[in-house]
C-alpha cells in the first residue's frame, strides 16, 4: 500500500441543542485527499486545489493532525507521506471544513501504516488539527468525520466518544451564506454565564435527542432541536437566520439551527423529497438578499470517512 485517495466528509456540530458535544457526518459533501508514501522522510503538504491555505505543515490543520499521529507511532520509519488537499469545503462555513481535513489526513496515515490506531486514538490526533484552527482541541467535528453517523463527545480528558444510532431516512438541508464567520470569534461572543433555567431546558433536549435516536422517534427528534444557550448571540451574526428557520420548518422540515459556528444553517427533513422542498423554500427566502450562497442536500452518512482507492 503506498498510496490512498479519500473522501473526508463534512459534518455538523452542535445539532442545536448539544454545544461541543453533539455531530454527525454527511454523505455527499466533502473534501478529497491523497496521501502518498514518499521515499524523502517527514510529511509535506503537495498539493492544494480549490482554497487558499498554508501549505507549511505547522499552519495547515491537516499537517498538525499528521504529526500528532506520527509523533505516537512507535516503529521508526524508513519513508515520509506527502499530502494532497482538495478542498470542497469552504473554511469557515460552519461545516467543519478544518475537521475533515484533520480527521481525513489522519484516517489515511492510519490505513497506509496498517491501522495501528483506534478510532479514538484518530480523533484525539485530528483534534490537535482543530486547536490550530480555532484554538480549542475540539472534538465535535471530527468525531462524526471518523465515526460516521451521530456522535456524542462525553469527555474531553480523558476523551471518550459514545456512537449514537442513526434515524434511516434523515437528510439535512445546508444553507450556507458566502460570509466568513472564524470558529474563534464565534466562540468570544458567547456568555461565560448561563441562566441555570435555559441549562435546565438545554439539557433536557440533549437527553431527549439521544433518546429519540435510540427509539427512532422522529417527533421527539425534531422537538429536541432547540438551543436555548448558543443561538440567541450566534443567529444575530447570520443574515435572515429566523426567517429561514422558520420557512423550512413550515415547508416540512424537522427543525434546524446553526450549524457549527455558522455561518452555516442546517435542517433536518423526513426523506428527501422533504429535503429538497425545503431547499427550494430556503433559496428563495436568499435569492432576495444580496447575499451569495450556496445550498447542500445530504443524507446523513453512517460510515464516516470513505476510501475511494488505494494501492
Ligand atoms: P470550519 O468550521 O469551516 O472548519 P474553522 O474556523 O473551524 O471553520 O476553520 C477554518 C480555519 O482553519 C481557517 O482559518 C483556515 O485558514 C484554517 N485551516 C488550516 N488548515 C485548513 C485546512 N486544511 N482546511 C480548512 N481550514 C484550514
Amino acid at each position: 500500500m503506498n498510496e490512498i485517495k479519500i473522501f473526508a466528509p463534512a459534518t455538523i456540530a452542535n445539532i442545536s441543542c448539544g454545544f461541543d458535544v453533539l455531530g454527525c457526518c454527511l454523505e455527499s459533501v466533502g473534501d478529497e485527499m491523497i496521501v502518498r508514501k514518499t521515499q524523502d522522510k517527514g510529511i509535506k503538504i503537495t498539493k492544494i486545489i480549490g482554497e487558499e491555505l498554508p501549505m507549511d505543515i505547522h499552519k495547515n490543520v491537516a499537517g498538525v493532525a499528521a504529526l500528532a499521529l506520527l509523533r505516537k507511532y512507535s516503529k521508526n520509519l524508513d519513508f515520509g507521506f506527502e499530502i494532497e488537499i482538495y478542498k470542497n469545503i469552504k473554511p469557515g462555513s460552519g461545516i467543519g471544513s478544518s475537521a475533515a481535513s484533520a480527521a481525513g489526513v489522519v484516517f489515511a496515515l492510519n490505513e497506509l501504516l496498517n491501522k495501528p490506531f483506534s478510532k479514538l486514538e484518530l480523533v484525539e490526533f485530528a483534534r490537535k488539527g482543530e486547536e490550530l484552527a480555532c484554538g480549542y482541541p475540539i472534538a465535535d467535528n471530527v468525531a462524526p468525520a471518523i465515526y460516521g453517523g451521530f456522535t456524542l463527545v462525553k469527555n474531553t480528558d480523558p476523551l471518550r466518544i459514545v456512537e449514537l444510532p442513526l434515524l434511516d431516512n434523515l437528510y439535512t438541508t445546508i444553507i450556507h451564506p458566502q460570509i466568513e464567520i472564524k470558529t474563534a470569534d464565534a466562540r468570544a461572543i458567547l456568555p461565560n454565564k448561563i441562566k441555570l433555567g435555559d441549562a435546565v431546558k438545554q439539557w433536557a433536549n440533549v437527553g431527549s435527542l439521544v433518546h429519540a435516536l435510540h427509539t427512532k422517534d422522529y417527533n421527539l427528534f425534531a422537538d429536541s432541536l432547540t438551543d436555548h444557550i448558543v443561538e440567541p448571540y450566534r443567529s444575530k451574526l447570520i443574515p435572515k437566520f429566523e426567517k429561514v428557520k422558520k420557512s423550512a420548518l413550515k415547508a416540512g422540515a424537522l427543525g434546524g439551527g446553526i450549524s457549527g459556528s455558522g455561518p452555516s444553517i442546517f435542517t433536518f427533513s423526513k426523506g428527501n423529497q422533504i429535503a429538497e422542498y425545503v431547499a427550494d423554500t430556503i433559496k428563495s427566502i436568499y435569492q432576495k438578499t444580496n447575499f451569495d450562497f450556496n445550498i447542500y442536500i445530504s443524507k446523513i452518512n453512517p460510515e464516516g470517512i470513505k476510501i475511494i482507492s488505494i494501492h
